[in-house]
């Protein structure tokens, strides 16, 4: 299956290095519509269909807290390289737009100001070290769900 997902914007994010600020005042700014344009965030069900590897599972983690937040399965594209991740079934909505994961997402920002993050994924069933990390989300014994999380959550 073809996408039109930019590869060299693809590339520059992997690379940990953006070529401007999002949506800054400065003559280097990305409008947030321009940046979106053409990302397969809708695509799971389909890439999976067509046999792009969706088995491993994501988590935004705080290297200073006993916290992670689980962000769904990690989809890969041919060549390995993450495309998106996923929450819930192949059918459900993008991450974006399920409410709780994206208050959840807001919150674990909010509390993890200033705190050194990670976005990373493990195989299925190896994610989790017995750190005493707690993960939110994700439906894995011994967590928080999501809706403990946002509860009271205003931002
Ligand atoms: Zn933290």
């Amino acid at each position: 299956m073809a996408h039109d997902w930019d590869p060299e914007l693809h590339r520059q994010m992997e690379s940990g290095v953006l070529p401007a600020m999002l949506d800054a005042d400065g003559d280097l700014g990305i409008p947030l519509p321009a940046y979106l344009a053409g990302w397969p965030e809708d695509g799971f069900a389909d890439f999976l269909s067509a046999g792009f590897d969706g088995t491993d599972e994501g988590f935004l983690t705080c290297e200073g807290c006993p916290e992670r937040l689980a962000l769904g399965r990690a989809l890969r594209d041919r060549a390995g390289a993450l495309l998106l991740f996923h929450a819930g079934e192949p059918g459900e909505v993008a991450n974006s737009r399920q409410p709780e994961l994206n208050a959840a997402a807001w919150r674990f920002l909010t509390v993890h100001f200033q705190h050194p993050l990670r976005v990373v994924a493990y195989p299925a069933g190896e994610r989790a070290p017995a750190d005493g990390c707690v993960t939110v989300g994700g439906g894995g014994s011994g967590g928080m769900s999501l809706t403990a999380y946002v509860a009271g959550f205003t931002g």
